[in-house]
């Protein structure tokens, strides 16, 4: 499609660990372009490429470099925003730009359990994008991505969750550096070093699961009758959060059934063709010392989830253990895919021009 019939779109808190990821996916894709970012006030009137503090191994985009760096909060030409604000300010800011009628695919959490804001794992809920006609914001809308860790553990649970019933998980977190942000843990906190608590994650990954497993009925969503303990660690990873899973299915399986249905599960956002969704959501892999975050995070462009170490577990049933990419598949790539699948899905109005440009292709 032609730079100029893409949809133009705008990054909020662009400077950020998850905004650089969303500034690098755009500068190639086929459906958006970038027409502006902003940032807090220290950012404010610079260029993007002084303002940010760069960490990722690839140049900053060149099409990003020169922009100057927009005020958050003010009126912005573009309607579809990704927000990667920090959730001190995204909760009333993300508001304020529904009210104006934008679309807002969000990262940050404050708005994840609002009972009419859909929280998008395309291939797992994407019929829950359905709550966006009960939003109230006239012609806006939000949509939320979930958390990093829990965007990987629903891809490996909604599988086992349709074949078999998932009752009870058991999840500890090995999560990579690079999801507390810039400039995030220090180096003399991490080097050597493991810190058993992530503020308010324990609670995201206990809670989050159930709402984008359970059924949408009526407009609203029951969460699925799932019980899941967590406990979440920051370790001397740069990217890649590995979860070490137990889960209590509901009837007796095979490890051979449990692997089928990883490897045949496709769903929405294959079938459409969507430009981020991965050829295979979840990956599994047989060797018995994997998946590892530096070996497996970019599996499926880093949109895929790597599971292997089926085992039984003496507690549960059984255990295993998933790597994904938190800042492409939990974050950036991830509200790329909650956007494309909107867009196809015809969920919200007003991207007439481009929708027709879908079905060419
Ligand atoms: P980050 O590196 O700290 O970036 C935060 C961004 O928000 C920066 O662009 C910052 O701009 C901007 N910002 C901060 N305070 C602001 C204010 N008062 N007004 C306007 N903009 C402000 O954080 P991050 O890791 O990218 O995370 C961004 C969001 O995504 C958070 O809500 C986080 O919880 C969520 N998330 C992160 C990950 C991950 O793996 N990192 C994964 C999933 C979800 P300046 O540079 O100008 O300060």
């Amino acid at each position: 499609m032609p730079l100029k019939d893409r949809i133009p779109v705008a990054v909020l808190g662009a400077t950020g660990s998850v905004g650089q990821r969303m500034v690098t996916l755009l500068e190639r894709h086929p459906w958006f372009r970038l027409g502006s970012v902003t940032a807090s006030e220290r950012s404010v009137g610079r260029l993007f490429q002084e303002a940010a503090n760069w960490v990722l191994p690839t140049p900053i985009p060149e099409e990003v470099a020169g922009m100057q760096v927009y005020s958050t909060g003010p009126e912005l030409e573009e309607r579809l925003l990704f927000s990667a604000l920090d959730a001190s300010v995204a909760g009333s800011v993300e508001t304020e730009y529904a009210e104006r009628g934008h679309v807002v695919v969000s990262n940050a959490r404050n708005h994840r359990m609002d009972p009419d804001v859909p929280l998008l794992v395309p291939e797992v809920n994407p019929d829950h994008l359905d709550l966006v006609a009960r939003q109230s914001f006239g012609g806006g809308a939000i949509i939320a991505n979930p958390n990093c860790s829990t965007i990987g553990m629903a891809l490996a649970l909604a599988p086992l969750h349709r074949a078999f019933g998932v009752e009870r998980v058991n999840v500890v977190t090995l999560q990579a550096i690079s999801g507390a942000g810039i400039p995030g843990v220090s180096s003399l906190q991490i080097i050597d070093n493991i810190i058993p608590y992530i503020s308010g994650e324990e609670e995201k990954l206990e809670t989050e699961p159930l709402k984008i497993l359970g059924e949408l009925a009526d407009g609203v969503v029951a969460p699925a009758p799932v019980t899941v303990s967590a406990q979440c660690n920051r370790v001397p990873v740069v990217d890649g959060h590995t979860l070490c899973i137990s889960v209590e299915l509901g009837r007796t399986v095979s490890a051979e059934a449990i692997i089928d249905v990883w490897d045949s599960f496709r769903s929405e956002p294959h079938a459409l063709g969507l430009p981020s969704a991965p050829s295979r959501p979840v990956v599994y892999l047989d060797e018995p010392d994997q998946p590892q975050p530096r070996m497996h995070r970019d599996l499926g462009n880093g949109m895929a989830v790597a599971v292997g170490r089926l085992r039984p577990c003496p507690l549960l049933g059984w255990k295993f253990v998933t790597t994904s990419h938190n800042t492409v598949r939990g974050a950036a790539g991830g509200a790329l895919l909650c956007a494309e699948l909107a867009v196809a899905r015809r969920a919200v109005e007003g991207f007439r021009d481009f929708e027709s440009g879908v079905s060419d292709s």
